[in-house]
């Protein structure tokens, strides 16, 4: 039998957690290295590798208890802002292979959050490109 991933092991008790929320699908706990004050990890109990991989009706509360955690951050701990990350597969970033959704406040100050869009489009058909991904979601 496969090893256990960490997340299994906190929904199965093997490891504790400052949890958050929980109900019969979902677990929500602050994440243990606190990129910023209040980073929340919001997981499916049944396991998936991956957003990708999950069901749409699991994904759809494991995202419903995301947004309800950003508002509450908001509200209570004072965040300016919210991001809401998911990283799918190592090449995105992705170490614990069981799908969790990031809630991670912002605050006036950047706490420990590096992530940083650049614009990389130089030399690409956005236009073929468009089409090439469209065309499989018809
Ligand atoms: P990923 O890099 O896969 O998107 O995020 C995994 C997250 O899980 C990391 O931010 C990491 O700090 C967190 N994490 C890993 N092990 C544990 C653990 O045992 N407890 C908690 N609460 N968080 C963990």
């Amino acid at each position: 039998m496969s090893k256990k991933d960490i997340f299994c092991q906190i929904i199965d008790g093997e490891i504790p957690c400052y949890k958050l929320y929980e109900d019969d699908d979902v677990l929500a706990f602050l994440d243990i290295s606190q990129v910023t004050k209040g980073h929340a990890l919001v997981i499916p109990k049944e396991h998936y590798d991956n957003f990708l991989a999950t069901p749409q009706e699991t994904m759809h509360k494991v995202m419903d208890v995301a947004q309800r955690i950003g508002q509450v951050e908001i509200k209570i701990l004072g965040a300016q802002g919210v991001n809401i990350l998911t990283n799918c597969y190592e090449a995105a970033g992705q170490s614990v292979p069981h799908f969790h959704v990031h809630v991670i406040p912002r605050y006036d100050n950047k706490g420990g959050f590096v992530l940083e869009m650049h614009s990389n489009s130089d030399g690409l058909n956005l236009p073929a490109i468009a089409e090439e991904i469209g065309k499989s979601l018809k």
